[in-house]
């Protein structure tokens, strides 16, 4: 596990990684194998190898630190929902540092615009909030409440899916993120099924299921995650939930907090400030 974690920490998935990622897994015979056998049941029974495997292949290549512990920390997110303008600053970054594919429709994080106008609630997120939202016009006059919604990978504690993840290619980190190992993935799509936030893809370049990962990448460098460091008026705060006296803990305890989907019991690790009912 720890190799597999070392690996995925220092993995930076710039576009032109991701064009040579796909070049090697289009050699690799593991996932052809899989797929033509196409069913969960014998991917189950083949997940034990290919986890030998990979990480035999990753203690090859790294330095593997024999000491670094963790589950030290315990990563989650806290957005204001009343400071975030929808400017889309963070989706723009959110792609840049990811690789994320520019067409519309692939987003690790996007933003829904809220719009209240009488008892009709009406959602929208044009190009995922990348460029920004158009004023209202038509209707203004009617608008009685309107807000912006970040969404990203919830870093659920419970997770759907990686209970679907038929090789075990999705899994829960020790210091709690949820990530996807490229080199695992069998692009079934199981796990973009059961994700009830729909925030995975399958990512057209890679041909693997894709989603936040917390920037994984930056945060085991001392680093914010990209969406975080470029917000212009501080809307979203990552953190270490095992730091008490941290400012996400600190967040926490001062604001009122929601999570999305309460009731299907995920236990999401990002939690919103200044939402209400509207907002699933
Ligand atoms: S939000 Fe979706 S992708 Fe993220 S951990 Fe939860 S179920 Fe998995
Ligand atoms: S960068 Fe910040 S303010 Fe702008 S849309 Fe994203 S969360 Fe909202």
């Amino acid at each position: 596990m720890n190799d597999r974690l070392y690996k995925l920490s220092r993995t930076s998935p710039e576009s032109t990684d991701l064009a040579q990622t796909a070049q090697e897994m289009a050699s690799t015979t593991r996932r052809d194998f899989l797929k033509t056998l196409g069913t969960a049941c014998v991917a189950i029974a083949i997940a034990p190898v290919a986890e030998k495997l990979s990480v035999a292949e990753a203690a090859k290549t790294e330095n593997t630190p024999a000491e670094r512990d963790w589950s030290k920390h315990k990563w989650g997110m806290a957005i204001d929902v009343e400071k975030c303008i929808g400017c889309g600053h963070c989706v723009v970054a959110c792609k840049e540092e990811n690789g994320v594919p520019k067409e519309p429709f692939y987003f690790r994080t996007w933003i829904e615009r809220y719009q209240q106008f009488g008892d009709e609630t009406v959602v929208d997120s044009p190009n995922g909030g990348y460029d920004g939202f158009p004023p209202e016009t038509e209707r203004a006059e009617r608008l009685d409440k309107a807000f912006f919604v970040p969404k990203l990978c919830n870093a659920c504690e419970h997770s759907p899916c990686v209970q679907v993840c038929p090789v075990g290619a999705t899994f829960e980190t020790p210091d709690g993120a949820v990530l996807v190992d490229p080199d695992y993935c069998i692009g079934c799509r199981y796990c973009i099924q059961a994700c009830p936030y729909g925030t995975r893809f399958l990512n057209p370049i890679t041909g693997v299921a894709d989603k936040c990962t917390l920037c994984y990448h930056r945060i085991h460098n001392g680093q914010q995650p990209a969406c975080v460091e470029n917000c212009p008026t501080g809307a979203r705060l990552f953190g270490d939930l095992k730091d008490q006296d941290g400012p996400l803990n600190q967040f926490l305890r001062e604001h009122k907090i929601h999570v999305l989907k309460p009731h299907l019991n995920t236990y999401p690790k990002v939690f919103y400030s200044g939402i209400d009912k509207e907002v699933r």
